[in-house]
């Protein structure tokens, strides 16, 4: 079954149309992977699927909830406690320990029982495999462990589907690998998830399906088997 719809969805920055005619589904359970050249609405189609850009015309239905017609900030709100992000920059607490980090927006924003939130929050630093940093503090942290805080801290909302931008572009090298393996496990365990990446090898091996932007539209949609090994 379907969780993301986009339809016919055109969005334009001022004059400059950023988006041309998407249509995309994506069903409850699968791994969905965006690629594209720098520029070609990848991000923004991203952040059309929870509110953080409002498209001009078409439809977007995200978990049985209409987007595009979300004229009221507070409703958007509503809908972003139920669609994960995260995005490039970690954007982490410094002042917070990595456990403070994830309990926060639970139990600020969803008004979670305490107790319960930080089981939660050492179960997720658990599968993101970070058990020992429950409290360090953010400085203390390599790039990619700071990520990987911010994918359990994401995860902390119970959100019901997660959307990954270039999560891994800002990275060193030696570091991409241990947040892209913490990203497979997560689509493994069935969480439905949306990745724009750069990370082709990535992408063909764990998406269900691999969706191609070129300067504003989907150019090329299917399995990795179609996508990377047809024509
Ligand atoms: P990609 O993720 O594929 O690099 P983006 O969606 O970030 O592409 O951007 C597509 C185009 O929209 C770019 O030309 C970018 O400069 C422009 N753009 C993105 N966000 C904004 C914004 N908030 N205001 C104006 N232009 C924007
Ligand atoms: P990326 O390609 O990694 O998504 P961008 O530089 O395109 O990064 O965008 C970074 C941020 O700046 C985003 O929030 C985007 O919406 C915004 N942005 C991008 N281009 C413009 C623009 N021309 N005017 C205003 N905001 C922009």
């Amino acid at each position: 079954t379907a969780i993301v719809k986009l339809e016919d969805v055109h969005l334009s920055f001022g004059n400059t149309q950023v988006l041309k005619g998407i249509d995309l589904t994506v069903n409850k359970g699968d791994a969905v992977s965006i690629i594209g050249p720098s520029g070609s609405g990848k991000s923004t189609l991203l952040r059309c699927i929870n509110a953080l850009a409002m498209p001009q015309s078409g439809r977007i239905t995200v978990a049985g909830t209409r987007v595009d017609t979300l004229t009221k900030e507070s409703e958007r709100i509503e809908l972003r406690k139920r669609v994960g992000i995260v995005f490039q920059q970690y954007n982490l607490f410094p002042h917070l320990t990595v456990l403070d980090n994830i309990v926060l927006a639970p139990t600020r924003i969803l008004g979670a029982d305490r107790t319960a939130t930080e089981k939660l929050a050492r179960e997720l630093l658990e599968k993101v495999r970070l058990s020992e940093k429950a409290d360090a503090y953010p400085g203390q942290l390599s790039g990619g462990q700071q990520q990987r805080v911010a994918i359990a801290r994401a995860l902390a909302m119970k959100p019901e589907l997660v959307l990954f931008d270039e999560v891994t572009s800002a990275l060193d090298p030696e570091t991409v690998g241990e947040v892209l393996w913490v990203i497979r496990d997560l689509i493994r365990d069935g969480m439905t998830s949306i990745l724009v990446t750069h990370e082709m090898r990535f992408a063909e091996e764990i998406s269900d399906t691999v969706v191609f932007t070129e300067n504003g539209r989907v150019v090329a949609h299917g399995s990795p088997k179609e996508i990377f090994h047809d024509s």
